[in-house]
């Protein structure tokens, strides 16, 4: 069995104290396949080093990161733009739209959003979506950018039916992880209305884990969770679930 963790932040100072046994975990867990999204430039070091440790494992994107988007984001982004030309990524992310955190720089990052995007698509590779408090934000850059170079995961997904759909709709499959095994995170209530050709696993790890885990550091690992509560909605088996989930990533990203 092989499971796709599609969104990880394996380089988080949270697990600097146990990074590798953490990932061993995964691989006991048949975690194997591991992508990890990119913040700002500060841990683009860091990535390098996971994926020169793990090259059959660890797959790497670049992108700025909404929240990430402050006073020097013109000099982020052209460090994002000097990485993407200087090698393979499986896609550009995380990006996206937080309104959470910061109201204040909506401009801005709606202005690193749409021209990540088109890094993407200049390099022909997917988006992984961040979005927060934003869904009509984040659609109306999407609609301003669709068409068939346009695709990617939409990652954390925690919105409705219809803005399952809309997602959908861009070329877009959901990133569902441990939001759906919460008893109030809604998703798991339609998501069987949703073809699961559309679903991705994925953890946030270290945020975000899945019960029984809820609120302590999450993990890679903990994918075969998130695995675990799909084969309850889509009734199916875990081995199910992990075949068609790892091939939906692997159509998405090409690795
Ligand atoms: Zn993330």
């Amino acid at each position: 069995m092989i499971l796709t963790d599609t969104h990880t932040h394996l380089y988080s100072e949270e697990f600097s104290e146990d990074r590798d046994q953490m990932i061993q975990r995964a691989f006991d867990a048949g975690v194997t396949r591991l992508f990890v999204p990119s913040i700002d430039s500060s841990y683009t070091q860091p990535m390098y080093e996971l994926e020169a440790k793990y090259p059959e494992n660890v797959f790497l994107m670049m992108g700025l990161h909404p929240t990430y988007v402050k006073d020097n984001y013109e000099e982020e982004l052209a460090h994002v733009e000097r990485e993407l030309a200087s090698r393979k990524f499986a896609a550009v992310g995380e990006i996206g739209i937080d309104l959470y955190w910061d109201e204040s720089t909506l401009k801005q990052q709606q202005y690193a959003f749409k021209h990540q995007i088109q890094l993407a698509k200049k390099y022909k590779l997917p988006i992984n979506i961040h979005c927060r408090d934003a869904f009509d934000e984040v659609f109306e850059v999407l609609e301003s950018e669709k068409g068939d170079d346009l695709f990617g995961i939409f990652h954390c997904f925690t919105g409705n039916f219809e803005q399952a759909q809309q997602a959908i709709s861009y070329n877009m499959k959901l990133g569902i992880g441990g939001v759906v095994t919460f008893k109030n995170g809604k998703i798991d209530q339609f998501l069987n209305d949703i073809p699961i050709s559309n679903i991705v696993l994925e953890t946030d790890s270290p945020y975000l884990s899945p019960v029984p885990h809820r609120g302590k550091r999450n993990e890679s690992s903990y994918t075969k969770l998130v695995a675990e509560k799909l084969a309850l909605i889509y009734n199916k088996n875990l081995t199910e679930i992990a075949e068609i989930t790892t091939k939906n990533a692997l159509d998405i990203f090409g690795i």
